[in-house]
């Protein structure tokens, strides 16, 4: 039979209907165009990388062990990845199609686990999400490279202990932190300065690094502090490299947590930053003020918070060894990651990731090494003026210090502070407190050129 339509129109009928499809078809079936597995020492997520929010029902199914994830209307178009054998609870994951298009997505498990699920919007980096947290059934204590308590030194008695010092390189596996322009992420560079000062701390005599994060997975704000107070840590350092909206922002600062409203807005700009890392395990920061506020009147009646200060003078003070600091003075905000109650707690925004010159330095391992040696220099010279008195740095000399969260206030005989005021030298400081010049420079890092009227120097015991 002879064809009623010409060819012509025929072809353009062709091309009209081939553009109706889409527009026909009321809903697509969401793409899931990947996935990946961040692998921490005790829990593992599973995130999946798809073009709408994908809505899901998740429930276990034992013998073997498997985690069922049920997505109507779904369908997988890239790959889905391989589980790696350091990881103690993933064997694999693999998908299937259901009756009616619904898509399964299955989780081969080493052992039976706690599982939770939700969604992430898009970000600067990847678009929605779907997240999969699992960690053991059984919550085994993970095994910490720290020790704690009294340990029998080298002749087998009960010795002082040793200093704990918490080491948290900020973000981690999902949660990238802020990114340069050159593709550097902040979280690869704090890990880099993280592992450096753990390993110059671990040198040290009478002192032990706990590294909060040891590998690129995320870790909620709320874990980092939790295994801090674990291990009983004496100070609690995040290391991180943030981005500013003016990309000639330049230098390091240090915070810490603000019991009165940040020092400035940029201040508060930064700490918002920070704690939004926290969407990436699906937890709300917005409703905690309540939780807040009593954590402040807790380290506000231990102290916590003067020793936080103090020691983030000693810290700064010896950053400036390493290149400009941004702010002369210790900063303060609402870091969520500095409510440790009991651990003095400080935030070292090392550099601006966001400044092309210094994202250069961030990547340079000779750099790092400067900025952990320098964060040594500042933790020592805290110790030094104030040791806990059970641990080794209170027998070396140095003073009865004050014990953990004691007021500094109540311990103006083991280290004093000195504002520094028009026409102060450090000749001058010394001679004042009776001390040697010498002492005055290792306790802050300083010399005469560099003194700032208003800023706070160390007084180390005479
Ligand atoms: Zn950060």
């Amino acid at each position: 039979m002879e064809c009623l339509i010409p060819p012509v129109l025929m072809s353009r009928f062709f091309a009209l209907f081939t553009l109706l499809i889409p527009l026909l078809a009321v809903a697509d079936p969401a793409e899931i165009s990947g996935a990946r597995l961040w692998i921490a020492p005790d829990q593992t997520q599973l995130v999946i990388d798809a073009n709408a929010p994908l809505e899901h029902k998740i429930f276990p199914v034992t013998a073997p062990d498997r985690l069922i994830i049920d997505i109507p209307d779904a369908r997988v178009t890239g790959k889905l990845p391989l589980a790696e054998p350091a990881d103690l609870l993933v064997k694999g994951v693999r998908s299937g199609v259901l009756d009616k298009g619904q898509l399964r997505i299955v989780i081969d498990l080493k052992q039976a686990v706690r599982a939770k699920s939700f969604v992430l919007e898009p970000n600067e980096r990847y678009g929605h999400r779907l997240v999969v947290d699992m960690a053991p059934k059984t919550d085994k204590p993970r095994a910490g490279n720290a020790a704690t308590g009294s340990k029998p030194d080298a002749s087998g008695r009960q010795g002082p202990r040793d200093l704990i010092i918490a080491i948290d390189p900020g973000h981690g596996g999902e949660d990238p932190g802020a990114i340069g322009a050159g593709g550097t992420l902040e979280k690869d560079v704090t890990l880099a300065i993280g592992r450096k000062l753990a390993n110059l701390v671990n040198r040290e005599v009478g002192m032990r690094a706990l590294l909060v994060r040891d590998g690129d997975y995320y870790l909620s704000l709320n874990k980092r502090i939790e295994l801090s107070l674990q291990q009983d840590a004496d100070l609690f350092v995040s290391i991180h490299a943030d981005a500013f909206v003016d990309q000639g922002a330049s230098g390091s600062s240090v915070f810490i947590l603000a019991s009165d409203g940040a020092t400035s807005r940029q201040a508060d700009w930064l700490a918002e930053r920070e704690n939004s890392a926290d969407r990436i395990g699906g937890v709300d920061l917005t409703d905690k003020t309540q939780a807040l506020s009593k954590t402040l009147w807790e380290m506000a009646q231990r102290g916590t918070l003067e020793h936080s200060k103090l020691a983030a003078t000693a810290v700064l003070n010896n950053l400036r060894k390493v290149g400009a600091v941004h702010h002369a003075q210790v900063q303060k905000a609402g870091f969520a990651v500095l409510k440790v109650p009991t651990i003095p707690s400080l935030l070292v925004e090392t550099a601006f990731i966001s400044n092309p010159d210094e994202e250069k330095h961030l990547t340079s391992a000779e750099y790092q090494a400067k900025m952990a040696g320098a964060l040594l220099s500042g933790i020592k010279a805290y110790f030094a003026t104030y040791p806990p008195p059970d641990t080794r740095w209170a027998k070396k000399g140095g003073g009865q210090g004050p014990k953990k969260g004691a007021s500094a206030a109540d311990s103006a005989s083991a280290g004093r502070q000195h504002v520094i005021s028009k026409g102060d030298t450090l000749e001058r400081i010394a001679q004042q407190y009776a001390i040697s010049l010498s002492a005055l420079r290792s306790a802050n890092a300083v010399e005469d050129s560099k003194l700032r009227i208003g800023e706070v120097l160390i007084i180390p015991e005479g």
